[in-house]
């Protein structure tokens, strides 16, 4: 039987992606992953120089999502890797009276493992390692698949993604420019990629009523900013891009220190790669044949 699509969205999803039983969780399509790897290799010619490039596992250290506040602040949104843990007898003996098939959840043990919620988190304690931050501060290139327990799974809201960042740690002055300066280049990309688009002022997702605190306070000082692309409707663009000012939250958690004495701060530019393509789609339709010629070239489409 031919399908039918019955709106924009279907007809989006099913060119684009095939379900695996789990909602949020996508196969994707070799059309999709072509505007992927075209994607990768623009924002990869953004890159400035001296920046250090590292491709982290979809995996990370539990003790250090812990230490960074990741547990604190999003505890709703963590997935963390379990396993059946003892001899094997203990394990055989699990598996094997797990009639219905759900015994076996029961016996699962946390490991030291989490998965990746961002793609820079690992990035701070490595740069704490080496010491103290050279005068000009560091940038690195970052990106791992990553995992989020969200609560809803419409279009572009994914468990799992692809994130990739730039990252900047220094003086206040140094990761504040650095910020500022990717803003001016993030609208520069979209308009190269012909896609309508509008920053704005944003918070995270904190947890609980305090974390309704936070995320005033967040805005208040202007610490995240979004780049907004339609994707569902033009009434409620979605993030697809954030600019986020940690001011000194990691250089005090891994005791960095900057060149100019005092705590090193750090600053993240976040690009959903899932999400820049899905924009992409969204907006110039499934045949790239018939996508703007800028946006082609620079996708080389
Ligand atoms: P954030 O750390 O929340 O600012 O996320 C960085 C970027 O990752 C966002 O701007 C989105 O483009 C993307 N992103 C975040 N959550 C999801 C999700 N559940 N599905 C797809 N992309 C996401
Ligand atoms: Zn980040």
């Amino acid at each position: 039987m031919n399908y039918v699509a019955h709106n924009p969205v279907e007809s989006i999803v099913h060119a684009l992606f095939r379900p695996t039983g789990v909602g949020g969780v996508y196969a994707r399509t070799a059309l999709f992953e072509q505007v992927i790897d075209g994607l990768s290799a623009l924002i990869s010619r953004y890159r400035q120089p001296d920046t250090e490039i590292f491709r982290f596992p979809p995996i990370m250290s539990r003790a250090q999502v812990e230490k960074s506040g990741y547990l604190k602040s999003f505890p709703h949104l963590l997935g963390c890797v379990s396993c059946l843990h003892g001899t094997e007898p203990e394990i055989r003996k699990v598996v094997e009276t797990s009639g219905a098939g759900k015994e076996w959840i029961g016996a699962l043990r946390a490991t030291d493992l989490v998965l990746a919620p961002a793609a820079c988190y690992p990035i701070y304690p490595m740069v704490a390692a080496r010491g103290v931050v050279p005068a000009g501060g560091l940038r690195f290139d970052v990106a791992c698949d990553c995992f989020r327990h969200e609560s809803s799974y419409e279009l572009g809201r994914f468990q799992s993604f692809r994130m990739r960042e730039y990252v900047c740690v220094g003086t206040p002055d140094e990761v504040m420019d650095f910020r500022e300066r990717w803003k001016i280049r993030a609208i520069e990309l979209a308009e190269r990629l012909a896609l309508p688009h509008q920053t704005t002022a944003a918070s995270d997702p904190f947890f609980g009523r305090a974390g309704k605190m936070m995320a005033v306070s967040q805005v208040e000082q202007e610490l995240k900013f979004e780049l907004l692309i339609p994707i569902n409707s033009a009434e409620n663009p979605t993030a697809c891009m954030s600019f986020n000012y940690h001011q000194g939250h990691f250089g005090e958690t891994w005791g960095i220190e900057a060149a100019t004495g005092g705590v090193a701060h750090t600053a993240c530019v976040a690009f959903g790669m899932d999400r820049l393509a899905l924009a992409l789609f969204a907006t110039h339709g499934i045949a790239l044949e018939n996508w703007p010629q800028p946006a082609k070239e620079a996708l080389s489409i």
